[in-house]
């Protein structure tokens, strides 16, 4: 999938990667690149000049990571923007279905994959989390589709909603929610009737099944082949109806994959699941990082980067201790330091790597420290301006009492901090003095 984008973009980034240093106008140049080819993509306009324009921002007087190419580090600020755009929040996939039974109302244009979309989601809540699920066609227009959805539940073993002939769909969405609520069924989805595109009567007969069901998810399922009629069709659905996510079908296809970037701009829903083929197994959940990936197609690039930065942290971090030798240590130094111990799995994993702290870790466990509290402190040294970070002798009663209040928390624990920061520097001013193969060093290793 999104074979168009990323070629169009290699094409871009290949010419900048072969380039020493980048000004300015080459950034404009490989961006004009970039929306050109959002837009051949069926990126909408509108969604692909907001994107390039955050690009832009992000990019410019941003420092280029050593030993990397400007062209590289693009590569990667586009990347990270794509995921920004794509993310949702919370998990990837995840639906709110607590409360059993909890009604799913499946939503869509004919021929957008619904009933094959509503089987499969149904398949993987069953075979994933365990739940009951119930099954319920609405389509009493198009007995055929009713039948199919029947037959899907057969295979898959999920149980569907007897067919009750001149019922009408509001009937059926209440039987749906009485049989579940007997039956015991975690979860019930509801296949709402699709048109070939949006009209009124379609609308009408969404709303009041909604009205009567109260979903807790309501999935929009569109054809990732259709591009701006798909976002078009999102827009239309989300205003009416009010959607909690979309699932894209068919992704397996050569699809272009602007219409995900749309979408999730345009409603601001998240993507929830990919369909990836016709059988029942090949839904997915949809995951940013790995769709920015497809449509830059330059994992190796974003992963060099990301090396490359890595290294320069730890650059930092040795420029850090010759300093805490010194006895330069402040409340900055301080913060890199917890920051950096979260990073590396806490106090503990870290005093556990440092030669000849063993013991301490031990203690740092018995006296409660945790990344929660790490967090905490953090925050604590956030609250202080750049003068009182420098400078921590500084802060006075007055001080200390706003700049706890600032970060929710209790002078006591500004002043535990303090006086962590106060020992933390004695004991580097001694370690330093160990000489050339001291403990700072053999710990930076
Ligand atoms: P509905 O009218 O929206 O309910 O659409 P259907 O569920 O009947 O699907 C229409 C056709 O699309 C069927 O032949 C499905 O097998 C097919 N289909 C659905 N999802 C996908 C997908 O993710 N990939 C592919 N390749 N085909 C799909």
């Amino acid at each position: 999938m999104f074979e168009n984008l990323s070629e169009r973009l290699s094409g871009v980034f290949d010419r900048l990667t072969k380039q020493g240093a980048l000004s300015e106008e080459d950034v404009k140049t490989a961006l004009r690149e970039v929306r050109v080819a959002l837009l051949e993509a069926d990126v909408s306009l509108t969604v692909a000049r907001d994107f390039v324009k955050a690009v832009q921002d992000k990019a410019t007087g941003q420092a280029v990571t050593k030993s990397i190419t400007p062209g590289q580090q693009v590569v990667k600020i586009v990347h990270d923007a794509l995921i920004d755009t794509l993310k949702g929040e919370g998990e990837p996939g995840a639906l709110k279905i607590d409360n059993a039974p909890a009604p799913i109302l499946m939503v869509g244009l004919q021929g957008s994959g619904k009933t094959t979309t509503t089987a499969k989601l149904a398949k993987r809540l069953k075979d994933r989390d365990g739940k009951r699920v119930l099954m319920a066609s609405l389509d009493v227009n198009r007995p055929a589709a009713m039948e199919q959805l029947a037959i899907l539940g057969v295979q898959i073993g999920v149980d569907t909603l007897p067919i009750v002939k001149g019922e009408n769909p509001v009937q059926i969405a209440k039987r749906a929610k009485t049989q579940a609520s007997m039956g015991g069924y975690d979860v019930y989805m509801l296949d709402t009737a699709g048109r070939l595109s949006i009209d009124e009567e379609l609308m009408q007969q969404v709303e009041a099944v909604r009205d009567v069901a109260n979903p807790r998810e309501t999935l929009l399922v569109v054809d990732g082949l259709t591009g701006q009629d798909a976002v078009q069709t999102a827009e239309n659905f989300n205003d009416r109806i009010g959607i909690s996510g979309v699932v894209l079908t068919r992704m397996d296809g050569d699809g272009r994959g602007g219409a995900a970037l749309s979408m999730r701009a345009v409603t601001g829903k998240p993507i929830k699941f990919v369909g990836l083929g016709e059988k029942m197994d090949a839904l997915e959940t949809f995951e940013p990082e790995r769709i920015a990936g497809r449509i830059l197609g330059m994992g190796d690039i974003v992963a060099l980067v990301e090396k490359a930065q890595e290294t320069i942290e730890a650059e930092q971090a040795e420029k850090m201790m010759k300093r805490m030798a010194k006895g330069q240590f402040n409340m900055n130094d301080l913060k890199m330091q917890l920051e950096q111990m979260l990073k590396m799995g806490g106090m503990q994993g870290m005093m556990g790597m440092m030669p000849g702290m063993g013991k301490m870790a031990k203690q740092v466990e018995d006296a409660g420290f945790d990344d929660k509290i790490l967090k905490r402190q953090i925050a604590l040294i956030q609250s202080m301006t750049k003068k009182e970070r420098a400078n921590p002798a500084l802060l006075q009663a007055s001080r200390k009492k706003r700049i706890a209040k600032g970060a929710g928390m209790e002078v006591s624990e500004l002043n535990k901090l303090m006086k962590m920061h106060r020992q933390m520097g004695d004991m580097m001013k001694k370690m330093g003095k160990m000489g050339k193969g001291g403990m700072l060093k053999q710990a930076m290793k």
